[in-house]
């Protein structure tokens, strides 16, 4: 067995570290790369680190590692006094730390610690830090109560910052370990070549309805770097939400607009989101304000009205729209697809030619069902309808919409969604989960490729409906 083998060195690491209290360590020569045995551990030469305890995986943790956000980093060092409060957020059997100039705008994890940021002089940065940092009186300000302070250093020397962070703990210093939480431009550059994400970024989405559909969509999309969102939902969160919607328990109670913008600015904190706790049937002005200006409308509700009212506006104001939802027991979906252009079927054609049935939909939550039903359906059968899909089951529902805001946003554009643009043609799409009432015919999947299937999606020709009052209307006003 080679002496590099890991499992070798972890043991060798760890039969140091159990007998630590000899006086001997181990440190990491970042010079020569190498670990070396110390003997006695105090005697580690300068730019060494050293290794006190082993993981369970046979890494070596001894460093507090701390992440401060490069935009709040760079506007403190630019504009800020020398010496700030902000806050801190830490796990500490985990040794890690995050680090806010400000007190962040979003609800954040983790144990609250102070943070004090300082702007240095050349001569204090690379003076003790102990002595600065009870100069500065931060040694003595750690004794308030919180758990942990950390302190950073900043030393600007006009091209290039120097930084140090520690962490303070009975009136002494640990250095950590800094990662920079990197600003705007680098935060999507993983997806740069697949998306556009420089032109995503200007994209402003608006949501209607932020349930099960709603949430799980917006996060896809933030993910992708979508840079502006405007959500409508006056609805709060609730303890029947919880299965299949992307916030948790910690957020019951709460508007869901509000809910999902933390989610949003947890996965970019540089997204613009606008919030309307409004019932859209009842501030249509304000609902057309925002549509005027936005790149495309999801329309994620699961009531028809607002589903008409949107298709009438996206009409009018020529914006693409896409409609989704599950059906009984969502067994299945669909997802439909407006984009406004004379030949293409509006949402009203789509019901006119008997599709997108409002009698299948599934009926998710109590309050779906006491406004949908029949004022004489008793309490017992209303309840047994209430059979809510697994979350599963629309995550595949939301993909599409996904893909389909994707392909919409970055039409025209040369990059990895170019080619799924010439197999998303259709406009309506159905989905499968399950061989049961509408989908009970589907043969067995088994190992067959060319025929009906559950797990996949069919593109469905829809032609415009001639006679749709919808969409009609607009292309009679267009012909004189
Ligand atoms: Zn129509």
């Amino acid at each position: 067995m080679s002496t590099n083998n890991p499992t070798q060195v972890q043991n060798t690491l760890a039969e140091i570290n159990r007998n630590s209290n000899s006086g001997k360590g181990i440190v990491f020569d970042p010079q020569t790369d190498e670990l070396k045995t110390m003997n006695p551990a105090a005697n580690a030469p300068p730019n060494t680190t050293m290794i006190t305890s082993i993981a369970k995986d046979g890494w070596a943790l001894n460093t507090p590692v701390v992440y401060a956000y490069e935009q709040e980093v760079t506007e403190f060092i630019e504009n800020g006094n020398p010496l700030k409060r902000g806050a801190a957020f830490g796990w500490q059997d985990e040794n890690v730390y995050h680090v806010h100039v400000d007190f962040p705008k979003t609800p954040f994890s983790g144990i609250p610690c102070i943070a004090i940021f300082a702007k240095v002089s050349k001569e204090e940065f690379i003076s003790d830090k102990t002595t600065l940092a009870n100069k500065l009186g931060i040694i003595n300000s750690s004794d308030n109560g919180c758990n942990k302070t950390i302190f950073y250093i900043f030393y600007f020397d006009g091209n290039t910052v120097q930084k140090a962070a520690f962490l303070v703990t009975d009136n002494s210093l640990t250095e950590c370990c800094f990662q920079y939480v990197p600003q705007k431009s680098e935060l999507f550059s993983r997806s740069k070549g697949l998306l556009e994400t420089d032109v995503l970024e200007k994209k402003n989405v608006t949501v209607i309805g932020l349930g099960s559909f709603g949430s799980n969509v917006t996060i896809e999309l933030a993910k992708a770097g979508i840079g502006h969102f405007k959500l409508f939902d006056f609805d709060r969160i609730e303890l029947s939400n919880i299965s299949r919607h992307i916030c948790g328990t910690n957020d019951l109670g709460r508007y869901k607009t509000h809910a999902i913008r933390d989610a949003i600015l947890q996965k970019n904190p540089f997204a613009d989101v606008q919030t309307f706790e409004i019932n859209i049937n009842e501030h249509e002005e304000l609902l057309i304000t925002e549509i005027k200006n936005t790149d495309i409308i999801l329309c994620m509700t699961d009531e028809n009205r607002s589903r008409s009212r949107i298709n009438a506006l996206a009409i009018k104001y020529q914006k693409k729209a896409i409609y989704g939802r599950a059906v009984t027991r969502a067994e299945g979906g669909d997802v439909f697809r407006y984009i406004p252009e004379k030949t293409k079927p509006c949402f009203a054609c789509l019901i006119g030619k008997g599709l997108f049935d409002f009698q299948k939909e599934e009926i998710s939550t109590t309050k779906q069902a006491d406004r949908d039903l029949p004022a004489y359906t008793n309490a017992e059968d209303r309840d047994a309808l209430v059979q809510a899909g697994l979350s599963s089951d629309i995550l595949p529902i939301c993909n599409l919409i996904v893909k389909l805001t994707l392909v919409e946003l970055s039409k025209g554009l040369n990059c990895g969604l170019t080619s799924l643009e010439e197999d998303l043609v259709a406009d309506y799409y159905l989905w499968a989960n399950r061989r049961e009432n509408n989908y009970k015919n589907f043969p067995k999947m088994e190992y067959k490729a060319n025929q009906l299937s559950i797990l996949r999606w069919y593109g469905v020709r829809v032609d415009k409906d001639t006679d749709c009052p919808a969409c009609n209307e607009v292309t009679i006003q267009l012909g004189f």
